[in-house]
């Protein structure tokens, strides 16, 4: 049997260039398809870190890009991972956040920038690589969408499509305006195209065009097809409904396992749980908690947004900071929830602590010393954090929304628990899920097994890579039908 050649089309991929779950699953699928059988290249943008981490580069062509600039396909590796990389200069030589400018906002062309990336993703897949002819064009999230429009409107034989929804908040809509300059047909702009509430939709175009559309987890691939969770895209999602499907993320079990992890004081596995001790204390210290083996240690590692609820910590803290529970919060982003966390830290010195930044080393430290991690999303497609949390013994605490629902057992019986849920996503749910996982922590018996159940929990690429396998040959094969 040949095998299944994917073009994996991504704006960010870990290890490379990361701002969130996207990229840590843009570099693990890849790796884990391979032992499925599935042949997968990459596609991403020649920022600087990637042009600084490519190695074996060859140009494959200069590509006269259609709104201007010097561009070329490059061809390289990075460890593992096969890379085509788009690079052009005037679009992506600039260093840090991969959308934002130094000031913090988007980038005023990203419109262009992204439009860019999924022109070459419809060159590759019309067959511009001849050693890489894909059968399958994947594309990630909104600014890679627009990649199954381009290949629709070519009107050229072409290979199936797939759009993955990492996070349905970001849509990429960019104006009318743009429509000829990002080499898209007049007639490409009606309800049933790329036009998205008067506006050019990139993720409505993927959404529209795409062969299937896989999200991923179970949960939310049901909530984005409602009006609320749709965020205006529920009508058109309800629509594909017999094309969508929810597909788990894994992590990689390589980078994320306390069992030889680096980064922290002591490394443990489900045999010796004792020795996480060394890492709760480790953690303490560099937090400016106290350094106390019975409080009950909370992390938090996250993206600090309206999404993620942790306004909803900062007011649970009065409730919960009268017992003796410690909070440890690594985070970065919306000016006032930092604000909030730094001042929470001041005024409770030794009881709260807060990292603002983004250290990739200080989250595993997290994992592997706090006793439960915290994730109260309003919202939450998968979630990447609570599937580490499991791995390390964290016991995940977490709304019962999309991929955390999903993942996370709270039953009745401590034999089959592996975290504690509340809903609604409320200051008090919060509140009241924390306290009885501290009255959970009381039973150290009783805690240690939620703990070998969620360690003992599948929480690899393995079974997840398979079931995109799957999808791939079911295209490809009803295609060719
Ligand atoms: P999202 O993609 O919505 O931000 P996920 O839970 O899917 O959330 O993925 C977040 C990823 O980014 C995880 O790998 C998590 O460990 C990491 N991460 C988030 N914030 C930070 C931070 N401040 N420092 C280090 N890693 C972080």
């Amino acid at each position: 049997m040949t095998p299944v050649r994917v073009l994996s089309v991504a704006s960010e991929i870990y290890p490379i260039i990361k701002t969130g779950g996207l990229a840590d699953v843009a570099g693990a699928l890849p790796l884990a398809l391979a032992a499925e059988g599935i042949e997968v290249r990459s596609l991403v943008p020649g920022y600087p870190a990637v042009m600084d981490a490519l190695t074996d580069a060859q140009e494959l062509f200069e590509w006269p890009l259609f709104f201007g600039g010097a561009t070329r396909l490059v061809e390289g590796s990075c460890g593992e991972l096969k890379l085509f990389v788009l690079d052009a200069p005037h679009l992506f030589a600039r260093p840090g956040n991969p959308y934002l400018s130094p000031d913090g906002k988007d980038w005023p062309d990203n419109g262009l920038r992204f439009a860019a990336l999924a022109r070459m993703a419809d060159n590759i897949g019309l067959g511009a690589v001849a050693s890489f002819v894909p059968d399958i064009v994947h594309a990630h999230d909104w600014q890679a969408a627009l990649a199954p429009a381009y290949l629709h409107y070519s009107g050229r034989p072409r290979p199936g499509t797939v759009v993955t929804v990492h996070n349905l908040a970001f849509q990429g809509r960019f104006p009318y305006s743009m429509l000829e300059q990002i080499g898209l047909p007049p007639d490409s702009f009606t309800m049933h195209g790329v036009e998205y509430y008067g506006d050019i939709g990139y993720l409505k175009a993927g959404l529209q065009f795409a062969d299937r559309i896989t999200t991923v987890s179970p949960t939310y691939a049901r909530e984005i097809q409602s009006d609320e969770g749709g965020m205006g895209l529920g009508g058109l999602l309800r629509a594909r409904s017999g094309d969508i499907s929810g597909i788990l993320n894994g992590i990689d079990t390589g980078v994320w396992d306390p069992a030889t992890d680096t980064h922290l004081a002591s490394r443990y596995d489900v045999g010796n749980l004792a020795s996480r001790a060394a890492n709760k204390l480790a953690l303490q210290q560099r937090f400016g908690l106290e350094p106390r083996a019975d409080a009950f240690l909370l992390g938090v590692i996250s993206r600090l947004s309206w999404q993620k609820g942790l306004d909803l910590l900062l007011q649970a803290l009065p409730a919960l900071l009268g017992r003796d529970i410690q909070l440890a919060v690594l985070g970065s982003g919306d000016a006032d929830l930092q604000e909030g966390y730094r001042g929470a830290a001041e005024v409770h010195a030794g009881k709260v602590g807060a990292v603002i930044g983004y250290d990739e080393a200080l989250a595993h430290l997290i994992q592997g010393g706090s006793d439960a991690l915290i994730v109260p999303s309003r919202f939450e497609p998968c979630g990447l954090t609570q599937l580490c949390a499991l791995r390390y013994g964290a016991v995940p605490i977490v709304s019962r929304v999309g991929g955390l629902e999903d993942t996370v057992v709270d039953a009745e019986a401590s034999d089959a628990t592996t975290g504690f849920k509340f809903a609604p996503v409320t200051t008090d749910g919060l509140a009241t899920a924390v306290l009885r996982a501290h009255a959970a922590f009381g039973d150290k018996d009783a805690w240690r097994i939620i703990q070998t159940n969620g360690m003992s929990t599948d929480v690899s690429w393995h079974s997840r890579a398979s079931r995109y396998a799957d999808l791939y040959r079911e295209l490809v094969t009803t295609r060719a039908g």
